[in-house]
């Protein structure tokens, strides 16, 4: 069967309106990590509707807690769900692709903040604003867009397309974990085999991923000794002792940043590595020296270090600043939250090569490749099966602010090259 390029952008554009609406609603299920029902209810009904029968894949950590990138969990599994969803031609004849996107999304911030409220999303001046709108639910729209173009012009996939829809991304990636190890080990009706290649339309501006970062986040807290701002030298400031971890944290930051030691796919990048200090919790009042202090921190490093190595090196330099700090100090580390290695990816890889071809086909130029400074899901397929996997998702502004939003042209040069891509790697035939 023989479609055109010319023939694919055609159909995006006629889909437009269906991709704002579904954006929107989506956007207005709000689904802030460990709370992503809303959106996981959204997306089930939106798949069901193609005529997909979107799989639940439970969050089940008591299995998959012994796995190598199993993140220690920030919230409770609360019979939370992804939903993977496959359509499957009669007669494959050819090869396989898999969507996989999160579903939730990091906190708004103060609403007051926001020109429209995060979860009422508007458009204007061609963006969809909301939060989630960029990251990512824009991205799974485009894969679903793809679909339903292909559809619209009497065409189905010649090979198996999966849509993956997960949870607890943005602070973890048990999501994804839970359904590459469902994939594994038969627990759901599909399998890993039936995947060639897995793409994550994360919003990296239409690049494919060439690397990304390993991160893990770490809670920090400091106990010290309360005492009367009037007799404060008999006091231990531990907030005090807080802010000197994180200024000498932000030495060993510039020093992991030097162009000495950088890996080379992030020689350009301006700052590569970063150490954010995200929380910071403790005190009582004022006039009290306070007694604890917890800081919750996200670590960055390259690819070359494994996470266990960063860890302890943080580690000691955490315990060695508070050690000088006071030594009536006492100090835990635990690691919670988001953990996972750096990782270099294959774009010479078949599929990887299509991928950038069919942007290509759709753009009229080659995509740009990028080291992402930040981690995503795809290291969970690098790292825990053989499939070929990148990111390729929309423009998008202000992602984890103030405002987000999506370029909606943007979306629509993603959603044809994926249509493109399926065209191109899977092949089509004529629906049935
Ligand atoms: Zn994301």
């Amino acid at each position: 069967m023989n479609i055109q390029t010319s023939d694919i952008k055609a159909a995006i554009d006629a889909l437009e309106p269906y991709m704002i609406n579904t954006l929107s609603g989506f956007v207005a299920a709000p689904s802030v990590s460990g709370r992503e029902e809303p959106a996981a209810e959204f997306i089930e009904q939106e798949l069901t509707a193609m005529g997909l029968e979107p799989e639940r894949i439970l969050l089940n950590n008591d299995l998959l807690k012994d796995l190598p990138l199993y993140a220690c969990p920030c919230d409770p599994d609360n019979g939370r769900y992804n939903l993977l969803a496959r359509f499957v031609p009669e007669n494959p004849t050819g090869r396989s692709v898999l969507f996989n996107g999160h579903i939730d999304v990091v906190p708004t911030g103060p609403e007051s903040m926001w020109t429209h409220p995060p979860f009422s999303p508007v458009v204007r001046d061609g963006w969809l604003y909301g939060r989630g709108s960029g990251d990512m639910k824009a991205g799974i729209v485009c894969a679903l867009a793809a679909f339903k173009a292909l559809e619209n012009l009497g065409a189905q996939p010649a090979g198996i397309v999966g849509f993956n829809a997960v949870l607890n991304e943005e602070d973890g990636g048990n999501g994804s974990l839970a359904t590459v190890h469902a994939l594994q080990n038969a627990l759901s009706k599909a399998r890993l085999t039936d995947f060639d290649a897995a793409i994550i339309p994360e919003p990296f501006a239409e690049t494919l991923l060439t690397a990304q970062v390993g991160v893990f986040w770490m809670f920090v807290e400091l106990t010290g000794k309360p005492a009367h701002v009037a007799y404060m030298n008999k006091g231990v400031n531990p907030i005090e002792a807080g802010i000197a971890v994180m200024a000498n944290l932000k030495e060993l930051e510039a020093e992991w940043n030097a162009p000495e030691n950088r890996h080379p796919l992030f020689k350009d990048e301006p700052h590569p590595i970063n150490f954010n200090l995200g929380t910071i919790q403790g005190g009582e009042w004022n006039s009290s020296v306070p007694c604890t202090c917890t800081l919750g921190i996200r670590i960055g490093f390259f690819p070359d270090r494994p996470v266990e190595e960063a860890q302890r090196i943080v580690s000691e330099r955490v315990r060695t600043t508070v050690a000088r700090a006071n030594e009536a100090l006492t100090v835990s580390i635990r690691f919670e939250g988001q953990f996972g290695p750096g990782v270099v990816f294959d774009l010479e890889a078949p599929p990887m090569k299509a991928l950038a071809q069919s942007h290509a086909k759709i753009t009229g130029e080659e995509p740009r490749r990028i080291a992402c400074t930040a981690t995503t899901d795809a290291r969970i397929f690098r790292l825990m099966s053989d499939m070929p996997v990148t990111c390729y998702g929309p423009v998008a502004k202000d992602i984890h602010g103030i405002d987000e939003a999506v370029s909606i042209e943007s979306m629509k040069r993603v959603a044809g090259a994926m249509a493109q891509f399926i065209v191109d790697w899977c092949g089509v035939q004529p629906r049935t």
